[in-house]
């Protein structure tokens, strides 16, 4: 007998071709029968709602650099059962799972701090090598680039690259290097920086804002041509019209230089002074925890005592992100008629803007997409991207991972991870979670009591390929 039964609902699982109203039963945690006739001891109907493997979000933020605590209820919340962090640092991120989390899987990179874990903006191949040894020995799955924020080096931005690929890891890049920014050339620049080898290119759309050819439109079909021509290269976007960076500054200057793009796109000196004007004339805004324990922005003069409050050490949006190459980045195609761009990410976690449901299914009424392709870019590719075989699909012996959702109030109603309901649309059940990790990982989780399941990234389109 199965443990639970899930009726109700059309289920849309492209990896084995369903798209129909049926059932979906649930036993030891895993998927166990897809069909008209399953029974279980108990069940939930969900008439008129859509089941789907369990949403993957590849670029959430969960530390304490940014995202912060909240993130982990703001994901289950929306309907996402495993997210991949982007930042790290991988030892905060499971002490502050052990201590708020929702009970989701979560994957961590480790970012390359200039200054902090590494000496400078250029490190050596070996002083790489020992940051990513260390990291995957404290639950990381590989490396993430700051360039954006904190640039490295193009020769630095190389060793890196190389040193995950000889050591068969993740590597995500936020593009830029201390020659061109977070931009449409820096993200060409980490294309060349890779010689080659495969590499996770995060938020495309976040390079085209015009900062290069003055067109952001123009400036993503530069990176779609180059993308197509490098297939090695995996890629995501994110819809939302903020952005996310650091408030900081240090000698009268914003440390992260997307900051200072963003003032500067706004008609603001680059400067904390024209922080704080951006404050005043609500163009920044800083994300703070609300009653509920949730991530939102404010802006304005709250915004700013607020910045002064937390010593500017506050998460700060701003909207900078072209709404067209948005819509883009989710629909252009090659020749051969595949998505350039893989999957539909969020920069979300803690910043309030996990928008897969909400905006990727306006997409999907719109006519954009298919309900198949929807759930392609938020579960199964994501789940290609991690080489998380057990997961993306509704196979039986899956993992009991999913989401349904309300296709017309694009709210999760129910998300499941490993067969235990940690949404169950207006209260969060679960807590704690699982680190997904490599194996050298294991011991980060043994030692805070924390479940956790190996990953072999052979299985990841990094290595295996599309
Ligand atoms: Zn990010």
């Amino acid at each position: 007998m199965n443990d639970f039964v899930i009726r109700g609902c059309t289920v849309v699982d492209p990896k084995n071709n369903v798209n129909k109203l049926t059932s979906v039963a649930i036993k030891d945690g895993k998927i166990s029968e897809v069909g008209d006739n399953a029974k279980g001891r108990r069940f939930a109907n969900f008439d008129g709602a859509v089941l789907m493997p369990g949403i993957i979000d590849t670029h959430v933020h969960c530390s304490n650099w940014i995202g912060g605590p909240a993130s982990f209820k703001m994901l289950a919340r929306a309907g996402v059962t495993t997210a991949l962090d982007l930042s790290g640092p991988a030892d905060v991120v499971l002490d502050q799972i052990a201590e708020h989390g929702s009970g989701i899987n979560i994957l961590i990179t480790e970012a390359v701090y200039p200054g902090v874990n590494v000496k400078d903006s250029n490190p050596s191949y070996e002083e790489l090598n020992r940051l990513l040894e260390t990291a995957i020995s404290e639950g990381a799955i590989g490396f993430k680039l700051l360039g954006g924020h904190y640039p490295l080096t193009p020769e630095a931005c190389s060793a890196a690259i190389k040193t995950a690929a000889d050591r068969r890891c993740y590597m995500a890049i936020h593009a830029g290097s201390v020659k061109n920014g977070s931009n449409m050339k820096g993200a060409l620049d980490a294309i060349d920086f890779a010689e080659g080898r495969p590499f996770h290119l995060a938020h495309v759309n976040s390079y085209c804002r015009g900062a290069v050819l003055g067109r952001p439109k123009e400036e993503l079909q530069t990176l779609l041509k180059a993308l197509n021509e490098h297939r090695e290269v995996i890629s995501e976007f994110y819809t939302a019209r903020f952005n996310g960076t650091g408030g900081k500054c240090a000698g009268g200057l914003p440390e992260s230089h997307v900051t200072r793009n963003c003032l500067r796109a706004g008609g603001f000196p680059e400067t904390e002074a024209g922080l704080k004007q951006a404050f005043e004339a609500s163009f920044a805004h800083c994300v703070r925890e609300n009653m509920d324990g949730l991530n939102e922005y404010i802006t304005g003069r709250a915004a700013l005592e607020y910045w002064k409050e937390m010593d500017q050490n506050v998460t700060c949006a701003f909207p900078v992100n072209d709404r067209e190459v948005a819509f883009l980045c989710g629909t252009s195609k090659n020749e051969a008629g595949e998505y350039i761009i893989d999957a539909v990410a969020t920069d979300g976690g803690g910043i309030p803007r996990n928008f897969l449901l909400e905006n990727g299914l306006l997409l999907v009424d719109w006519g954009a997409w298919s309900m198949d392709d929807f759930v392609r870019k938020t579960s199964f590719i994501p789940s290609r991207m991690l080489g998380l075989t057990e997961k993306g699909h509704l196979t039986p012996g899956a993992d009991g991972d999913i989401t349904v959702f309300d296709p017309v109030t694009r709210r999760a109603l129910l998300t499941v991870v490993g067969g235990k309901v940690v949404w169950g649309g207006n209260a969060l059940l679960g807590g704690g979670g699982t680190l997904i990790c490599l194996k050298e990982g294991r011991g980060a989780a043994e030692r805070r009591g924390l479940p956790f399941k190996t990953v072999d990234l052979e299985e990841s389109m990094l290595y295996k390929g599309r």
